[in-house]
């Protein structure tokens, strides 16, 4: 695993992470699945996104991909070389690609996601050397806070029915 570049600091990567996790948190309480992302280059913040995929109903609404492109609309230009993408949970196939095709510096994840995952867990995406781009990853910050964020989603969504019962018709 590739250190930390000395430029940012580890309270730097601290703050931006729990940034991060603070956007996840509003996500569920929407509704939404709990993963948050934050693109930053150094100190400063370029976007701050959170999953929408339930609100917008696009499948593409993922976290990491909303702030790679409002950190690019910031930015004024796709090439976002010298941030780093601060997410939540490890990114999939989509988002691991997006954040090649910005070519960003790096990647600091929390949680590693077992099922989807293409930054280190089911594929590397970042450290594919056959492709044009490669950047460092680091994960495991604050990965116990984005896991039990995650698994209590999970755990309150089982414990409530699909389709909540209608309530009973009380004649006016
Ligand atoms: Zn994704």
């Amino acid at each position: 695993m590739p250190e930390r570049p000395k430029t940012v600091p580890e309270e730097t990567d601290l703050a931006m992470m729990r940034r991060a996790l603070l956007a996840a948190e509003e996500a569920a309480g929407r509704g939404e699945v709990p993963v948050g992302a934050v693109v930053a280059r150094g100190e400063e913040v370029l976007a701050v996104a959170a999953n929408e995929r339930e609100m917008t109903g696009d499948p593409t609404a993922h976290a990491e991909l909303l702030a790679i492109r409002e950190a690019a609309n910031a930015l004024g230009g796709w090439r976002l070389s010298g941030c780093t993408l601060y997410a939540t949970l490890e990114p999939c196939p989509m988002c691991a690609g997006a954040a090649h095709a910005a070519r960003l510096d790096r990647l600091v994840y929390a949680a590693p996601d077992p099922k989807a995952g293409y930054a280190g867990t089911l594929h590397d995406t970042p450290r594919d050397l056959r492709l044009n781009h490669t950047f460092a990853v680091q994960h495991g910050l604050l990965e116990k806070e984005a896991a039990t964020l995650l698994r209590s989603f999970f755990k309150d969504r089982r414990k409530r029915p699909a389709n909540p019962p209608e309530p009973p018709h009380v004649p006016g």
